[in-house]
């Protein structure tokens, strides 16, 4: 079927979905927008039930084949996948900062080699999981990391090609085979990764990509009887739904969700490194789960650290995420500015002090100045609520007890930050924050080796190194009784 594509910024794009490793459109479109400018970047193929069947269909009988290459054999393709992807760096960039407004310097310098990186690493991983044997008196117990089958992969929009290739990296390095749903706010970049697995000999059907609206394409996709992993990163609504599905059909999920991170200062600190860091966390204009949003600053430093934020804040840009110069870019969606102004603005309402920002920035519609609430009830929405914008709130503390209690005081236990000069004493905090990350003077480090995700409603299991493999594969023993072949083995 002729395909329909779109011009972003000299790159084309196909708009359809990628099926069994061809383009297949839909009769229904739904249009995807630029946050930079509002300007419509093309009309994107909408898939419902057919198109997902179609997919897990081509999933399922593409799924034998790549499961039997073994990780050896899946290992030189995926390298290349990881290379040819590095090949369209440059392309991948500006389609992603111009879908969903992310910062280009930062798309092509982090983001991109970052996702080459999410695959060559899992691939060579895979490796590492074979002739895995615990000895036993009795018997030797072989453990096996097999394929499990097709895996249903949901991703947001706040960084949808980071996001999508730290899921399809481990999920095809495993041997599974993939449907993907990328988000229909910003669903270019994974169009484009159809193109680059093709070009780099995956076999058709191994990876699959369906376009559409999360309420329809992604509610057929994880309601599919085909699946045998469901893994999504979003919000905590939409995994409420999902995970609904996925205890229907008993189908393993993951699930990586929202954060409202504490932010840690102790008095002893480096207190311009922690300054510098605070004022990083307004990156992708705050829609990042794993943001420290919660400043907890010790009392008897509050005024010096304040006065040193304030000024690292001060000089970042809000901008056309494309101009160099630019700290701040837009937030996604017309739907999702409305959001976040209307955290502020009740908070406001509830009387919190705004330190700075508070107000849209001169940039254009989607554009929000870098805020800080002081003062707010530490029960109060904007204490609580993950606000998924450019706006922080700010406490003090005077005991360890203190700020461990308010750390762990919300529903959320994603990250954490905490900047300390004393060994014992950051290990004694960091232990007792609930999150699945704590990241402790530094911020945003994530070896791919190491275990990440959410505790409490941030998040279902772990991913990263074997964590990975252990949720993407089905576990199995052999347990062989010692000596029952022989000498000879049978
Ligand atoms: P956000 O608030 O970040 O947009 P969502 O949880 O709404 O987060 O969306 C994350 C992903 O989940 C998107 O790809 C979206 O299309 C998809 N999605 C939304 N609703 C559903 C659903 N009912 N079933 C499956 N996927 C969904």
């Amino acid at each position: 079927m002729a395909g329909s594509s779109a011009q972003i910024a000299g790159v084309t794009v196909s708009l359809d979905h990628w099926i069994d490793g061809k383009r297949v459109a839909s009769a229904d479109r739904f249009a995807t927008l630029s946050p930079i400018d509002g300007a419509h970047l093309g009309d994107v193929a909408a898939g419902g039930q057919a198109e997902v069947d179609q997919a897990v269909d081509a999933a399922s009988r593409a799924f034998p084949a790549w499961a039997a290459l073994g990780a050896e054999g899946r290992q030189p393709i995926l390298h290349r996948f990881a290379k040819e992807l590095l090949a369209r760096a440059d392309d991948l960039a500006v389609v992603e900062t111009a879908d969903n407004g992310s910062l280009l310097m930062g798309n092509q310098h982090r983001v991109v080699p970052r996702s080459a990186q999410n695959i060559s690493f899992f691939a060579d991983w895979a490796l590492t999981l074979l002739d895995h044997k615990i000895e036993h008196e009795e018997v030797t117990n072989n453990v096996r990391y097999d394929p499990a089958g097709v895996a249903a992969l949901i991703t947001p929009w706040n960084a949808p090609l980071m996001l999508t290739t730290w899921k399809v990296g481990p999920a095809l390095a495993a041997g599974n085979t993939l449907v993907v749903k990328p988000p229909e706010w910003a669903p270019l970049t994974c169009s484009l990764l159809a193109d680059i697995a093709d070009k780099a000999g995956l076999p058709p059907g191994v990876l699959n990509v369906v376009q559409g609206i999360g309420e329809e394409a992604g509610n057929a996709l994880v309601n599919h009887p085909g699946l045998a992993r469901i893994s999504f990163t979003g919000s905590v609504p939409t995994a409420r739904i999902i995970g609904q599905a996925a205890a229907r059909s008993i189908t393993p999920m993951s699930a990586e969700l929202g954060g409202k991170s504490p932010f840690i200062v102790c008095a002893d600190a480096d207190l311009d490194a922690a300054a510098q860091t605070v004022a990083g966390q307004y990156i992708n204009a705050g829609q990042v789960c794993l943001a420290g949003t919660r400043i907890l600053v010790e009392q008897r430093i509050e005024q010096e650290f304040l006065a040193k934020v304030r000024a690292a804040v001060t000089h970042m840009t809000v901008g056309d995420p494309r101009a160099s110069a630019t700290r701040v870019g837009p937030l996604i969606h017309p739907e999702h500015y409305a959001r976040v102004t209307g955290f502020v603005e009740r908070a406001k309402a509830a009387g919190a002090e705004v330190l700075w920002g508070g107000e849209q920035a001169d940039a254009g519609a989607l554009y929000f100045q870098p805020t800080m609430f002081a003062g707010a009830a530490p029960d109060a929405e904007i204490s609580q609520q993950e606000v998924f914008g450019p706006v922080l709130t700010w406490q003090t503390f005077e005991t360890d007890e203190e700020v461990i209690a308010i750390a762990n005081s919300t529903e959320y236990g994603l990250a954490g930050t905490l900047f300390c000069g004393n060994e014992s004493r950051a290990m004694r905090i960091a232990s007792q924050v609930v999150a699945g990350t704590l990241w402790v003077n530094c911020f945003f480090v994530r070896d791919l080796a190491a275990p990440f995700g959410g505790s409490r409603v941030s998040g279902i299991g772990r991913e990263g190194g074997t964590y990975s493999f252990d949720f993407y594969c089905d576990i199995k023993n052999i347990a062989v009784r010692k000596g029952s072949f022989g000498a000879a083995g049978g």
